[in-house]
This record gives structure tokens, sequence and C-alpha cells, in this order.
């Protein structure tokens, strides 16, 4: 339970980012952060919330203590909004590009999805965000040891490396709908 993440908003109520349950407790108990009830979008404070926090993901209970697992948190103090680089994953790259194939346009379905060194490997080209985009099979395959210029494929699009509002990942946010009512609409992952 401790292990479970508790969504983050900094002092406007932007979310920044995720931390686990344990942490956010943390933040409470030294008075940095209040809980959010995400039906009401109430603030209670440390007392408050161990007196009467909603407790749908359960509570802990430690020697006779019992505390609501707090879904949402809001920090009292901070106010920035850190953009973090988003981890260079080949999933993220699909992400990135729509699950679109950047030569062609179309979106192939993840298994005929690839990625392509747009300078590639024999040629010195790196696995980073710049020279790696999604592409479909066919591309892949027609597109071969050159660079897009030698055979002709135009990008539709020039690689760049991504930054997620603190380093929220799109996937943890799926799974918890109940965080979706704190995106703004423009936070990948959003719905
Ligand atoms: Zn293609």
């Amino acid at each position: 339970m401790l292990d479970r993440k508790t969504l983050v908003l900094n002092r406007s109520w932007r979310p920044i980012t995720t931390t686990s349950v344990r942490r956010a407790i943390v933040l409470m108990a030294r008075g940095v952060a209040g809980a959010v009830n995400p039906g009401t979008f109430e603030v209670a404070e440390w007392e408050t919330w161990i007196e009467r926090g909603p407790r749908p993901l359960g509570s802990l209970r430690a020697q006779d203590f019992e505390f609501p697992v707090p879904e949402v948190i809001v920090l009292t103090q901070y106010n920035g909004f850190p953009a973090v680089p988003v981890s260079f994953t080949r999933r993220n790259v699909y992400r990135r590009d729509g699950y679109e194939c950047m030569y062609c346009g179309k979106a192939p379905g993840l298994a005929d999805l690839t990625i392509d060194h747009v300078t590639p490997r024999s040629r010195g080209g790196g696995t980073h965000w710049l020279n790696c985009v999604a592409a479909c099979m066919r591309c892949n395959a027609r597109k071969a040891d050159r660079s897009p210029t030698q055979a002709g494929m135009a990008l539709r699009k020039a690689p760049a490396a991504p930054r997620w509002p603190g380093g929220l990942d799109p996937h943890s946010l799926e799974e918890r709908p109940v965080w979706h009512r704190f995106m703004p609409a423009n936070t990948p992952g959003a719905r």
C-alpha cells in the first residue's frame, strides 16, 4: 500500500508528478501538503485527514493509528512546474510519434510498428530521441541502410526530445481514472 502512487499537484493545482503514498504521507505530516478529496475537491490537512479522510484506497494501520491513503495531494508552498525529460524507451518513442509511421503517416498497429534510426546505426547514428522515430515495418525495410535523403523518404516531423510535466508517466495516469479530473487537457495521458 505504501508503494502505491499518489498524484501531486502544485499550489495552483497543476499536476506535477506522482509519488509514493509513503512520501505523500511524509509531506502531509510535515505540513507542506494537503490531501485532496477527488470527489469533492476539498483539501484536508493532516489532522482533519486522519480523522475523516475518505478511504477509497483503504487505510494504513500502524500501531493503533489508522490513516486513509491519499489519492491526490496538493502542495501548500511549491508552485513550480518542472518539465522533466521523458525516459527514452521504445514505447515512449511510439507515444511521442502518436503510434504513426513518421514516413508514410499510417498507424499500422503495434505489431507492425518499429523504431527507425534516421541516420542508420551503421553510419554512426545513435539510439536517442533525435535519431529515432516510429516507422512501419514496410517503410523501415524500404529505407534500409540509408538516410532519409538517400532513400528519398521525408520525415513528416523532425524528432525531438519530449518533456512531460513533472515526468508524469501517461501509463500510470491511465490506471487511475480519478486522476483525470486533475489533468489539463493537453497533458499526455489525459483523456
Ligand atoms: Zn510507413
